[in-house]
């Protein structure tokens, strides 16, 4: 029930007038947040390696409705790109884009033109891309785009949602050597037509998913918090004997700080989803979605002083 209301809230541009203008909020924006700009994305980036974490960053944003906004969103990460190499922090630090930034729904050529100069900066930087996953309207045309980036930048990372019914079918397209796979179980407010509804149905897909992953050629990307998927995961990767370097975990910044060390520490490679910039309410009302207890903290950092 508060997951939908949250999601519903996640495309409400009236509320996210009312929400952002609220200065109290940023609290709890800087938990999941890590500041407004590229600065921030830097400091915390060497932060995290210095815990001996890998990132991958978000420059927040999302539905852009102009092309000049999409052409800003281009170069704001045509700029962290090259502030990620000149800082040292690649390999390690790679880029998560949702190509709606890049103009998607307004021009799928668009979006895949300024999508293909962020994956040569990318090269350049000597690291790679990620497209993240959005609603399901859009899952075809980035899966589309997604495999003609790979024709020049193989090692564009595609994500996968547990929840769409459809998924089983792409982790087996993608399942292929070179190709690198995010599975998470989906944020967005789907129809059942489409996606699993239950939580239960859901993490029964996850680990069907994680199968054809882990013993596929590519390289799955585990993005959960879930803990009994992470133990899954593990024995999986024990089970088809994949080394540290031929897997990782992924989880987001401010979610389970303490389980991002613990499997650092346990021998695995460990990503953390770090996104920054200052359109971060739709990202926010997601997490608020996830999980109860952040709602109470959103609450209380709204009702004090
Ligand atoms: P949940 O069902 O949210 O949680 C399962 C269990 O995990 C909980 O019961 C609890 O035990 C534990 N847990 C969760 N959160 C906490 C917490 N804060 N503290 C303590 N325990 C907790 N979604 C997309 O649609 N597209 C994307 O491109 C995308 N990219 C992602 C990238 C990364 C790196 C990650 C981690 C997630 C991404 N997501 C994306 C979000 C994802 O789809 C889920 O909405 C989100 O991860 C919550 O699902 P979960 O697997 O963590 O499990």
């Amino acid at each position: 029930m508060l997951r939908s209301v949250f999601l519903a809230a996640a495309g409400s541009s009236r509320m996210e007038r009312l929400i952002s203008s609220v200065p109290v909020s940023k609290g709890i924006v800087q938990r999941f947040v890590a500041g407004a700009g590229v600065d921030d994305a830097l400091r915390t980036s060497r932060v995290l390696a210095d815990d001996g974490l890998a990132v991958s960053l978000d420059h927040l944003g999302e539905d852009t409705l102009t092309a000049e906004q999409a052409a800003a969103t281009r170069d704001q990460y045509l700029l962290l790109l090259s502030r990620l190499k000149s800082a040292g922090l690649t390999p390690a630090a790679e880029v998560s884009l949702k190509l709606s930034a890049v103009g998607q729904k307004l021009d799928d050529k668009m979006a895949y033109e300024y999508a293909s100069a962020i994956c040569a900066a990318a090269a350049e930087a000597g690291t790679t891309v990620t497209l993240d996953a959005e609603d399901h309207s859009t899952t075809d045309s980035t899966l589309e785009i997604l495999s003609e980036l790979r024709r020049d930048h193989p090692s564009t990372g595609a994500v996968l949602q547990a929840y769409l019914r459809r998924t089983e079918g792409d982790c087996r397209e993608l399942a292929t050597a070179g190709s690198r796979v995010r599975l998470c179980k989906g944020a967005y407010a789907e129809p059942e037509s489409v996606a699993y509804q239950s939580a239960l149905d859901v993490d029964k897909a996850y680990v069907r998913c994680l199968n054809i992953l882990m013993s596929g050629e590519g390289y799955p990307m585990v993005a959960t918090h879930d803990p009994r998927l992470i133990a899954i995961a593990e024995d999986r990767a024990r089970w088809f004997d994949r080394q540290s370097d031929e897997f990782e975990f992924q989880l987001l910044f401010g979610v389970r700080p303490e389980e991002q060390t613990r499997l650092a520490a346990a021998g695995h490679t460990v990503r953390v989803y770090v996104p920054y910039g200052d359109q971060w309410y739709g990202y926010l009302m997601r997490r608020l979605a996830e999980r109860p207890a952040n709602v109470a903290f959103f609450g209380k950092a709204l009702t004090s002083k």
